[in-house]
C-alpha cells in the first residue's frame, strides 16, 4: 500500500484530533514540511535544554523540597534519574543523526569519545544545516523524529523554570488550553509558543496563521 503520508507517521505534528491522517510528504522528502521546520526548531534548541536540564532543574527541584539550594545532597532519585535519561537520549539520538548525516554526505563520523554536552553541541552544528537531507533517509526521519520528542519532554519539564507568557489557544494535539511562549533566551532566539501539557510547538507565525483564521491550531485549511 503506496500512499504520500509523512513518515513520523503517529508522531506527524500534522495528526489532530480532527485530522488522525498524518501530513503529506513533499519535494522527495519523507516527512511533511510541518514535521521538518518541528525538527528545525527542536535541534536550534537542544543544547540549551541539556544545559538548562544540567544546571537550572536540580537547584530549582532542591528548591520545591526545602528552599534551600541542595549542597552536596543528591536529588529525588526518579526525577533525577529521568533527567539523566533524558539527556543521554538527547546525546544518543543526535549522534546517531550525526553518523547518518555523515554518510549521506561524506563527512567525517562523531569522535569516539568527549563530553556528552560538548558531544551534543558538536552534532547537532552538523545535523542543523543537513536536517532537509536527513529527512529523504528513513534512518534519518527516525531520528529527527526522536530528537523532536526529546525536545518536547524537555520542553514541558524546563518550561516550569521559565519566565514566560500564557498564549490564547488550544493545542492541536491534546487540545490542552496550555499555550506559552518563553522570554527570549538569546540574540536571534526564534519565538515559539508550545503547549504546556505535551510540548507540541509553533512557530510564532504558524501560531498567528491558526489564531487568525478562528482555528483550532494544527488544523490547516
Ligand atoms: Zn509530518
Ligand atoms: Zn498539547
Amino acid at each position: 500500500m503506496e500512499n504520500d503520508y509523512c513518515y513520523a507517521g503517529d508522531d506527524c505534528r500534522q495528526r489532530t484530533r480532527q485530522h488522525p491522517d498524518p501530513g503529506q510528504r513533499e519535494h522527495g522528502s519523507l516527512m511533511c514540511d510541518s514535521c521538518v521546520q518541528a525538527a528545525d526548531r527542536a535541534l536550534v534548541r537542544l543544547v540549551y535544554d541539556y544545559r538548562d536540564l544540567e544546571n537550572t532543574l536540580p537547584r530549582s527541584i532542591s528548591h520545591w523540597f526545602d528552599g534551600q539550594p541542595a549542597a552536596g545532597r543528591s536529588y529525588p532519585t526518579p526525577l533525577n534519574e529521568s533527567v539523566d535519561e533524558l539527556q543521554r537520549t538527547m546525546v544518543a539520538l543526535a549522534q546517531h543523526a550525526h553518523r547518518v548525516a555523515a554518510q549521506l554526505d561524506g563527512l567525517s563520523e562523531p569522535p569516539r569519545s568527549c563530553r556528552p554536552g560538548f558531544a551534543l553541541q558538536r552534532s547537532i552544528e552538523v545535523v542543523l544545516p543537513r536536517v532537509r537531507l536527513l529527512a529523504r533517509d528513513r534512518r534519518g526521519v527516525d531520528n529527527l523524529v526522536g530528537l523532536t520528542m526529546v525536545h518536547q519532554k524537555a520542553r514541558v519539564i524546563l518550561g516550569l523554570n521559565h519566565r514566560k507568557t500564557r498564549m490564547p489557544g488550544d493545542c492541536s494535539g491534546c487540545m490542552a488550553t496550555h499555550l506559552l511562549q518563553d522570554e527570549p533566551r538569546f540574540a536571534g532566539d526564534p519565538l515559539v509558543v508550545y503547549c504546556g501539557s505535551c510540548g507540541r510547538t509553533w512557530s510564532r507565525e504558524e501560531y498567528e496563521t491558526y489564531v487568525s483564521l478562528g482555528l483550532h491550531l494544527g488544523v490547516s485549511g
